[in-house]
């Protein structure tokens, strides 16, 4: 065995020189996302610089069955890039970070896959553009795994997720090595299938996404943030969706409960009123057009019985009016030391009735579920808050989020989101996607990677995987 394990990384260095490292030098941070639960410590990690390097890898791993795992920022809130088998080697693209061409008359950008969103957006600005998908992890999170995730964000009222016409284009290196470019540099393609529509959200299953062409708007020069509060949660929430109706086209609509507000008092003392917080942005490069739908919001605000209702005038203001919602998930550390995060999605007219059953499955547990998200698109984050010394309190913790979810699907809704399934909801994903489309998705998974070596363990159950893995894997 230690002369096989040996002998790929010798291979390993003779692709990738010294941008390799082995056992000896590995933290556990490999083993690691963004969420608590650990993989296993992988074999290697390699840095690449380039596709064929890629290509050149795949075509080994391919042959020699190795399980691999590709990773960008590590932010994924679902076990995403965790390895699962042992002796796994992570392909890290944090090193293929650069900016290929910026085409302004054609509002297009060609990056790299490991740049963060932040770095992208530092670089658009110059030009007064914007990539607007925005995700709470912009300063980690890479565009590959944004897109490998199909990543949303607090501004997907407006904008969308990563699916949603932003991503033109992709190079994508195949398991047998082949290198494929997915679509085209229009910004409407209706010409066969939409090739990339597949490997947005292919969760790092089906190849290694080595370049993007994005689609980028002009930056809005105005915008404004509103905060009111609400005396009772499901009010808050049904305000939201009586909002989307109104035709304001907000950029942003986010809702935080009252554990949640409790929770960013505790962290910064912001001084909450009522039981429910709605925070609602508006953007133009037309400041009257801002103004007009601050003044119709503020007046509905009132009209529906919202309290302390406050708007920016400066930008200190408005980061101000964010601060409670970005620190809403570090501010949870003072109630509980962890916490179970869930991104159901729901029908918007459902948001109303899922905050409620956050709340009565929290109440039936006994548990804190501090729920904040993004309701103007109907996904919410409960947060199931624990204690990893309470053995107890941490298994109803997990049967408390899994009735988050099932009573997701019965509301119509999706497990997911943004965060995608990884690992953490592959049993919910399952209930909710049924046998014949799983066994349908597991056909194009085998077409693009036969020998299984892509993520094993992650999206499909446990039973999909063992045809290939058996018992090596972990799970
Ligand atoms: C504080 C915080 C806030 C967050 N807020 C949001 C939010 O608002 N909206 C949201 O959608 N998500 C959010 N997330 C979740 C996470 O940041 C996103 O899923 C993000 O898109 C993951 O990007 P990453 O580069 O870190 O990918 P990773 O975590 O490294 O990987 C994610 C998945 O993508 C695959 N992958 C990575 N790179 C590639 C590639 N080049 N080719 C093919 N597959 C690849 C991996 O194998 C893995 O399956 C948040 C996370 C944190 C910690």
């Amino acid at each position: 065995m230690v002369w096989v394990l040996s002998g790929i990384i010798k291979v390993l260095r003779e692709i990738f020189g010294s941008d390799v490292l082995s056992r000896e030098d590995i933290v556990e941070y490999y083993a690691y996302d963004a969420q608590p639960i650990k993989g296993e410590i992988p074999l290697a990690i390699v840095f690449p610089r380039k596709a064929e390097q890629i290509r050149s890898y795949l075509v080994y791993a391919s042959k020699h069955k190795i399980p691999t795992y590709i990773r960008g920022g590590g932010t994924a809130l679902s076990g995403g890039p965790i390895p699962l088998v042992e002796n796994a080697v992570v392909v890290s693209m944090y090193r293929m970070n650069r900016i290929l061409d910026i085409k302004l008359k054609d509002m297009q950008v060609r990056t790299e896959p490991g740049i963060t969103i932040d770095e992208l957006n530092i670089y658009l600005g110059r030009y007064g553009l914007l990539f607007p998908i925005d995700p709470g992890s912009s300063a980690a999170a890479t565009i590959g795994g944004a897109i490998a995730n199909n990543a949303g964000g607090v501004k997907a009222v407006k904008y969308g997720c990563m699916k949603d016409g932003w991503i033109l284009s992709l190079e994508v290196v195949l398991p047998n090595g082949e290198i494929i470019e997915t679509g085209t540099n229009t910004f409407k393609a209706a010409a066969g299938y939409n090739l990339t529509g597949l490997f947005i959200g292919s969760e790092g299953t089906l190849g290694v996404i080595t370049k993007a062409t994005l689609k980028v708007v002009a930056k809005p020069k105005y915008r404004v943030a509103v905060r009111a509060y609400f005396g009772d949660e499901r009010e808050a929430a049904e305000f939201v969706v009586k909002l989307l109706r109104m035709g304001l086209d907000p950029t942003a609509i986010e809702f935080l409960d009252r554990d949640t507000l409790e929770a960013v008092k505790r962290y910064s003392g912001l001084d909450y009123k009522g039981n429910a917080m709605i925070l609602v942005e508006f953007t133009s490069s037309i400041r009257e057009d801002v103004e007009r739908r601050l003044n119709l919001l503020v007046e509905i605000l009132k009209e529906e019985g919202a309290i302390d209702i406050t708007w920016s005038k400066t930008d200190e203001e408005y980061q101000k009016i964010w601060m409670a919602r970005k620190a809403a998930a570090p501010s949870l550390g003072n109630l509980k030391p962890k916490y179970l995060i869930l991104d159901p999605t729901v029908p918007i007219s459902k948001i109303p009735e899922l905050v409620d059953i956050c709340r009565k499955i929290a109440n039936k547990y006994g548990l804190i579920i501090a729920t904040f998200g993004h309701a103007g698109d109907g996904n919410l984050h409960p947060n199931v808050l624990y204690d990893p010394l309470d053995e107890e309190e941490f298994e109803r913790a997990l049967k408390a989020a899994k009735e988050i979810s099932l009573e997701t699907i019965k509301l119509g809704g999706t497990v997911s989101g943004e965060h995608g399934v990884g690992l953490e909801k592959i049993e919910t994903f399952k209930k909710e996607a049924g046998r014949e489309k799983l066994d349908l998705m597991w056909k194009i998974k085998r077409l693009f990677d036969p020998n299984g070596i892509l993520n094993p363990g992650k999206l499909f159950p446990r039973e999909y995987w063992e045809e290939i893995w058996g018992d090596r894997l972990s799970i």
